[in-house]
């Protein structure tokens, strides 16, 4: 791993960051990528030659523990991790990500609209001008080869190689799983079913269509399509992200079949990261309906599963103004469903969501105190309550205090989900 010093660029092939996620208050690297340092900016690429990270340094960028990371739908998103107290205790993670599209986050404001960020991309920029008019006379080979990649992957190639990942999978993932943090959101998606089971009336995020599952050939080809697009980089994932909404309705085979099929395919195996994880999306019905099988099954799986389910509220007032046609008996029952679940298989974790806003009614929240306090005599680690921000929150000191009063009473972790796109 040697750097070469060519005109003003410091470039270093081929580094070997962590092999296992961690949870880390500084800029940290995982898996295998190359460097080139321009003045204040550090530029790290992929194994295919695509842009992944920008480091800042010094005069002209905002904090030297903040970055920013470009992920396969071509969105950036800016990670703060100073300046915002108690980051960890509301996110579970030292670092805020903030995004250049609407979402739900209410920590941090819109980094994209700084001078600091756009001279980032400016620089970066200036970095392919340089690459493309660099004398490569008596360059090795490895840099030279590197070099290639990084001139492939412009602009305007990462947009069309965004295109054709949503192609592959039938449109953009419209929110990954909370559960997606643990693995810094690289995640491999892969659609095994469209759409959900209720359309709930306050969700920002359904496709409006109801429930589709899709044919085992149709997960197979996309599986294939994906190890292509990913190409050299797929060394560098364990983890993948079974979509769309309500990948847990499809049932014990249909999971097992794209687990494994993508396990193999995507050669997991030989991945740099360790630890494989599967993600999805679950919902009342889809938990109430698994049955042992399905979670044993998991369980002999190579990978350690996440499943969130969107609970929402267990109260029927709530669950009413929200338009999700569940019951509080049933919800309730879910996530006793969830608690046993997580009880019983160590490499199955159960996380649920809830819903957050000024505008519920005042019995939501002691609704969800009730299951999540009341109904257990322990503090249980295992199995996160996220909380979901609507569009009206009140003031962001507000939530801050309602939530920290929430989290020194609920019986189990506790943090605030921020919805991210793929
Ligand atoms: S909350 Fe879940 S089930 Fe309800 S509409 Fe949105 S994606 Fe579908």
């Amino acid at each position: 791993m040697e750097a070469h010093s060519i005109d003003n660029l410091t470039i270093t092939c081929e580094k070997q960051g962590a092999d296992n996620y961690i949870k880390i208050s500084y800029p940290f690297r995982y898996g295998k990528y190359s460097e080139i340092k321009l003045n204040n900016y550090t530029f790290q690429f992929n194994l295919n030659g695509e842009i992944k990270t920008i480091l800042g340094r010094g005069e002209g960028w905002l904090d030297a523990s903040e970055w920013l990371k470009r992920n396969a739908g071509n969105d950036w998103t800016y990670f703060a991790a100073g300046g915002y107290t108690g980051a960890y205790d509301f996110t579970g993670e030292y670092y805020v990500p903030c995004l250049p599209y609407d979402s739900n986050g209410i920590f941090g404001h819109n980094r994209f609209d700084s001078p600091e960020v756009a001279r980032a991309f400016a620089s970066w920029h200036q970095l392919i001008d340089q690459l493309s008019k660099i004398n490569k006379t008596g360059i090795p080979p490895k840099v030279n080869n590197f070099i290639n990649r990084v001139l492939l992957m412009g602009p305007e190639t990462l947009e069309q190689r965004a295109q054709d990942l949503h192609d592959i999978i039938g449109g953009r993932v419209s929110v990954l799983p909370p559960d997606t943090r643990h693995v810094e959101y690289d995640v491999i998606p892969l659609t095994i079913a469209d759409g959900c089971l209720y359309n709930c009336g306050f969700c920002r995020v359904k496709t409006g269509n109801g429930f589709k599952l899709r044919e085992k050939k149709d997960i197979l080809d996309q599986i294939h399509q994906l190890k292509r697009l990913y190409d050299k980089d797929s060394l560098n994932y364990n983890s993948i992200f079974l979509g769309q909404h309500d990948a847990l309705f499809a049932g014990t085979d249909i999971i097992e079949f794209a687990a494994r099929q993508s396990y193999e395919i995507l050669e997991l195996q030989n991945s740099v990261m360790k630890h494989p994880k599967l993600f999805l999306f679950g919902s009342v019905d889809s938990l109430l309906r698994a049955d042992k099988s399905l979670f044993e099954m998991l369980n002999k799986l190579s990978y350690e599963t996440f499943i969130n389910i969107g609970l929402e509220s267990a109260d029927p007032e709530t669950l009413a103004q929200i338009e999700k046609p569940l019951t509080g008996e049933k919800v309730t029952r879910a996530f006793k469903q969830m608690m046993a679940i997580n009880k019983k298989y160590n490499k199955v974790e159960i996380s649920a969501n809830f819903l957050y806003g000024t505008d519920l009614p005042e019995t939501h929240m002691p609704s969800i105190l009730d299951l999540t306090r009341n109904q257990l005599n322990h503090f249980h680690s295992k199995g996160t309550i996220y909380f979901s921000p609507l569009e009206n929150i009140g003031s962001i000191q507000e939530v801050k205090n309602k939530f920290t009063e929430f989290k020194s009473l609920c019986r189990m972790p506790v943090y605030i989900y921020l919805i991210q796109r793929l």
